[in-house]
């Protein structure tokens, strides 16, 4: 905060609060937000009803509860005092943050992640095991799908994401955070939405899931992982561009390291997809950062020149997306060591065959 010239964060939904104290706002129109002075002691301001769900750390942060009928603005305006500026999360909802500018017409506004985020983005041993815990559920449900383990042909897109979405909370997560399933010309959407149409054989399917695990200090940590399999045979065309996507993935697990920018992880992938002659059909960044939130800094992308240093969590996931015919993406979650880049994802990388 003294290095951003920051003399008040005020935290409210979104991860900081978690990553910070353990505790997640509940997203309503009652306030909860922690102010958080430069100089002083943290508060957490919340509405009473749900003081029972915060367990108090008194050496951390003190409570200060409001009733039905208190103005949290008004209590978050006094303890913000002379502060002349304020880091707000960047998830904060509007109506607060424009609440409180007209009660601090003076205060200068920024965003938390200027703050937060230098912090978040490097993770310590307890949130890289968590992290690790996470992949290697995952890697399972991965290798279930490539084992033919879960039932493909015949299914829906939608079905056979709702039965990834079972595994992941089977595995240990507490919310799945997305089930993408897209099959044969689906595939080329990066971001499809499951819908109704059925898996049939000699196609591409792309499962592109992941989940938040719990830890002990109540934050959860993301698993995120995307494998493509065929059902059947796949066709000549098919195996020729996985085998590209295959060795851009592997180059930009490698191309990682502690004082590597950003960028040139994602830089190292393209050029393999591009000198194959498929760079107009990987039409997004290489990867984000991964911790408390699936995506988060920092992000693997052309332009971020920022070094990575050691305890960095991010996803490795180029794509190759034929518009009308198919699509693969093939995604890893890499932390950098002291030592270089090492992946937390470890099922086969390869296009699988399944019969079912
Ligand atoms: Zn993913
Ligand atoms: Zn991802």
């Amino acid at each position: 905060m003294t290095e951003q010239g920051v003399d008040v964060c005020l935290l409210s939904v979104g991860a900081d609060l978690p990553w910070l104290i353990g505790y997640q706002a509940m997203p309503l129109e009652r306030l909860t937000m922690l102010v958080v002075p430069r100089d002083g002691d943290a508060t957490l301001v919340v509405p009473r009803l749900e003081v029972a769900r915060v367990n108090e750390e008194p050496d951390v942060f003190s409570i200060r509860s409001w009733g039905e009928t208190d103005d949290p603005i008004a209590i978050v305006s006094d303890l913000i005092g002379s502060a002349s500026t304020a880091a707000i999360g960047n998830r904060t909802w509007a109506q607060f943050l424009v609440a409180l500018q007209r009660q601090n017409p003076g205060l200068n506004v920024t965003t938390a992640s200027s703050v937060i985020g230098p912090l978040r983005e490097v993770k310590d041993a307890h949130e890289i095991a968590a992290l690790r815990r996470a992949s290697a559920a995952v890697d399972r449900i991965a290798g279930q799908l490539q084992s033919g383990e879960i039932p493909l042909i015949g299914r829906t897109e939608a079905e056979v994401s709702a039965d990834l979405g079972q595994r992941i909370l089977a595995e240990g997560h507490h919310r799945v955070n997305f089930a993408i399933v897209a099959a044969g010309e689906n595939a080329a959407s990066p971001h499809h939405e499951p819908g109704e149409r059925v898996i049939a054989a000699g196609e591409v399917v792309l499962c592109d899931f992941g989940g938040t695990m719990l830890t002990d200090g109540g934050a959860g940590y993301c698993s995120d992982i995307t494998r493509c399999v065929v059902t059947g045979a796949p066709t000549s065309e098919m195996s020729e561009v996985y085998e590209v996507l295959f060795e851009a993935q592997h180059a930009g697990v490698a191309a990682g390291g502690p004082g590597v920018p950003a960028e040139d992880v994602d830089a190292a992938s393209r050029k393999i997809i591009t000198d194959a002659g498929y760079g107009e059909w990987f039409m997004h960044r290489t990867g984000h950062g991964i911790g408390v939130e699936e995506h988060e800094d920092p992000y693997i992308v052309s332009g971020n020149t920022a070094p990575l240093v050691a305890g960095n969590a991010y996803s490795v996931e180029p794509g190759i997306y034929l518009p009308g015919k198919f699509g693969f993406r093939l995604e890893d979650i890499v932390i950098v060591t002291e030592s270089g880049p090492e992946s937390l994802n470890h099922v086969d990388h390869r296009l699988v065959t399944v019969e079912a």
